[in-house]
């Protein structure tokens, strides 16, 4: 053991402790839920991404068994090497034809995706441009692909235009990469898509939405809030993940079949990384079809209804069904952390999120909804939310 390295370490952890900023790890008796066990209880589980409590849903259950008894536990290699597997290639190709895309391509992770696609896009003669609360993969990505990097506040279009006049003028017809969500992860609210995309023609840019929290909730069939918007079709790189509201693992990207060639060249995160396991890979297609079928649309309708049910009860803003996510931003990180215990108190598990997840002084309770929660336990934690946060406040 390095002593100097440990004091370091020791040190540094101390600081976060100081700043109400340590985390730890919880760790959990079950599977994923909607109620989950922890230390010897049961907690109704509002921090969970998995929107339409697919995790343990016996027909992906049999799926990941199924494939499991075919193709074994791990791909055994790159894509490109020898871990190119039947799972991998159906997942694509229904992943194209479920979004009315030319081609997909997937990585082992959201994460990957995220990183593999923008550093393969952009280099250091190209402008990315983000939307200041894009999510921390998409930032990596954006600074590992040494491009020139900009940054608009939230949702701001005037600023957003200015950077891509700036863009152009600078680079003339160089490349630029304008990246969003469709659904924000910490906030819930949506980008303006429709801007964007009129704003990012108007300048030649690209565009590349990353719908994490929108893919399986929204949209005809669960496509994501760019089909619900009519505009999938203008925009050049859909991204999103299996890891949420499809119960499974990995990340996707879908657009032209020129894309995909290009990515499976030069993505990094794709090339280098040992394919996604054959069993995820079947677990995600047996969530692309599940999602296109009616079992799918009713159970979208549960969740929708959940999220309409917890606006009217006053929780985020305007009312209406943006999304599954709820933010109750409390200020300091160590009154999210309070309130966060008080909740665990009362059999709610809603973690504290803080710095540098969400900028300093803006922690939050981020509440989440899922197809799985009944109305009674919304109730519940709306009273109990009230305590912390009354409404209107
Ligand atoms: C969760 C998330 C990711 C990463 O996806 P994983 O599959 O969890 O790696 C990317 N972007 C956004 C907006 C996310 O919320």
């Amino acid at each position: 053991m390095n002593r100097e390295l440990e004091a370091d370490l020791k040190e540094r952890l101390r600081g976060l402790e100081a700043e109400s900023l340590r985390r730890e790890l919880r760790r959990l008796e079950g599977g994923q839920g909607a109620q989950v066990a922890w230390g010897g209880r049961v907690l109704h589980n509002f921090s969970s991404n998995d929107y339409l409590s697919l995790s343990r849903e016996p027909f992906l259950v049999e799926a990941a068994k199924d494939a499991v008894e075919r193709y074994g536990t791990g791909a055994g290699a790159s894509r490109l090497v020898c871990g190119n597997l039947p799972p991998h290639e159906e997942l694509e190709g229904l992943l194209a034809e479920w979004k009315g895309a030319e081609a997909a391509l997937v990585y082992s992770s959201g994460y990957a995706a995220a990183v593999g696609t923008i550093t393969a896009l952009m280099g250091k003669e190209d402008v990315v441009i983000l939307d200041k609360l894009a999510h921390a993969s998409l930032i990596d990505g954006a600074r590992l692909s040494g491009a020139v990097l900009r940054v608009f506040p939230h949702n701001h279009m005037q600023r957003l235009e200015g950077l891509l006049k700036w863009a152009r003028q600078r680079s003339g017809s160089g490349r630029i990469l304008v990246v969003t969500e469709s659904v924000f992860s910490m906030d819930g609210d949506r980008s303006l898509l429709a801007e964007l995309v009129e704003l990012k023609e108007r300048y030649g840019a690209w565009l590349m939405v990353d719908e994490a929290h929108g893919v399986g909730i929204f949209g005809g069939e669960g496509r994501g809030v760019l089909d619900e918007l009519g505009l999938a079709n203008r925009v050049e790189v859909q991204m999103g993940t299996l890891s949420k509201a499809l119960g499974g693992s990995g990340g996707y990207v879908c657009g032209s079949r020129a894309l995909r060639e290009w990515l499976v060249n030069r993505a990094r995160a794709f090339v280098y990384s040992t394919a996604m396991s054959p069993v995820m890979a079947a677990v995600g297609g047996a969530a692309v079809r599940w999602l296109r079928s009616e079992a799918g649309e009713e159970r979208r309708g549960i969740l929708r209804k959940r999220i309409s049910e917890f606006s009217a009860m006053g929780f985020g803003e305007g009312g209406g069904v943006k999304s599954a996510i709820f933010p109750v931003v409390l200020g300091e990180a160590e009154r999210a952390l309070k309130a966060s215990a008080s909740l665990l108190e009362a059999g709610f598990l809603v973690p504290a999120i803080r710095y540098p997840t969400v900028a300093r002084g803006s922690a939050r309770l981020r509440v989440t909804l899922t197809a799985g929660h009944s109305e009674s336990a919304l109730q519940e934690l709306g009273c109990a939310l009230r305590e912390w946060k009354p409404p209107g406040a």
